[in-house]
């Protein structure tokens, strides 16, 4: 008999298993509070339980979702990325960053991407499949344990196409917020979309608490659809105007990141139709120079990448350079599992 995931189990569904196993409902609580409070790896740590429930669980139930294979650490010790092996064999990566704001750990949403973005490594391996809500919480789990720090930011832009598996990673992050879990602050953890909008407009009529980002990365429909086909389906203006209403209806700075590919979307002329674009929307604008690796794009020069930075002087929102974290060690967005062993996924 196959056994259950209980990282995947929302709290009721939980309860029920508890129930089911014979054992009283309450049992559940302490159990949710081992898993996401004290983050075990074994049913045996779990003190307060008899020992022929641990045993029962130890039957019944699957604790770990993923298996530790290597970690890179940058030079500056600043990043450490970590492969991460799933029950099928496949491998994911989250990537976890030390900055003035805290330790956040990107975590990824699927094995590979459908979106096909034409300048992100992941998007070249095509979707294999989402991953479990257990499989997100436990890659927060699994890098505190192994680095031995509490991860304090969760920014959901690893692998894959967050809002393609949104169910899922609503109930991950429910769990990573519950006060009675890990009860982390939705003001921490910022969730990131290429632009799928009717996953956009759900997340804000849901009313969810977390931060949103947009992936733009071109001033016009004509650059956009270029680089990311899905542009054709969801196109600019509609975007601005799901952001727009973010930022009205959750009261909450909306953030869009700019990929900054060289002759394809970098001009001076570029950030002058971006600024125009992003006239008054309460935003957060990221510019990242995208990191060369096998790829056919190639990032701008300093001097131009500059250039682009300059035009936006004097605007009313926040503008950052992000120099890719980790690209040393394979860890910018887009560069993840790809490069392990030369292979895209690993079976
Ligand atoms: S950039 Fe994001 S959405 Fe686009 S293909 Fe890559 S992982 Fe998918």
């Amino acid at each position: 008999m196959e056994k259950t995931r209980i990282k995947d189990l929302a709290f009721a569904e939980l309860e029920k298993l508890i129930v089911s196993l014979g054992e009283k409902k309450f049992r559940a609580r302490q159990i949710y509070q081992w898993l996401y409070v004290h983050n075990v790896r074994t049913f045996g740590e779990m003190k307060n339980l008899s020992k022929s429930m641990r045993e029962k669980l130890h039957e019944f139930c699957e604790l770990n979702l993923l298996t530790h294979e290597n970690t890179k650490i940058s030079p500056d010790g600043a990043t450490k990325k970590f492969l991460l092996r799933l029950h099928d064999g496949y491998h994911i990566e989250s990537v976890l960053m030390h900055s003035q704001h805290g330790r956040t750990l990107c975590v990824s949403t699927q094995v590979g991407c459908p979106v096909n973005c034409r300048f992100c490594a992941t998007g070249l391996m095509g979707l294999h499949r989402n991953l479990t809500a257990g499989e997100i919480i436990e890659q927060v789990l699994l890098v505190e344990n192994l680095a031995g720090e509490n991860v304090t930011n969760i920014v959901v832009m690893g692998m894959g196409e967050p809002f393609l598996n949104y169910d899922n990673l609503m109930q991950a992050l429910d769990i990573l917020t519950d006060d009675d879990g890990k009860n982390m602050a939705r003001r921490h953890i910022v969730v990131s979309t290429s632009g799928i909008l009717p996953q956009i407009e759900r997340f804000i009529t849901e009313n969810r608490r977390y931060r949103l980002a947009i992936s733009l990365n071109a001033p016009t429909d004509r650059q956009r659809q270029q680089i990311m086909p899905l542009n054709r389906k969801w196109p600019l203006q509609k975007l601005l105007a799901a952001a727009r209403k973010y930022t009205e209806s959750n009261r909450n700075r909306i953030t869009f990141e700019y990929v900054l590919l060289r002759g394809i979307n970098d001009s001076v002329d570029d950030a002058q139709k971006l600024r125009t674009l992003l006239q008054g929307i309460d935003c957060k604008l990221n510019l990242i120079p995208f990191n060369t690796i096998y790829s056919i794009y190639q990032r701008p020069e300093k001097e131009a990448i500059m250039a682009f930075y300059s035009v936006f002087e004097g605007v009313r929102f926040p503008v950052t350079i992000r120099w890719s974290k980790g690209a040393d060690i394979d860890a910018a967005c887009g560069q993840l599992v790809t490069r392990e062993g030369g292979k895209p996924v690993v079976q």
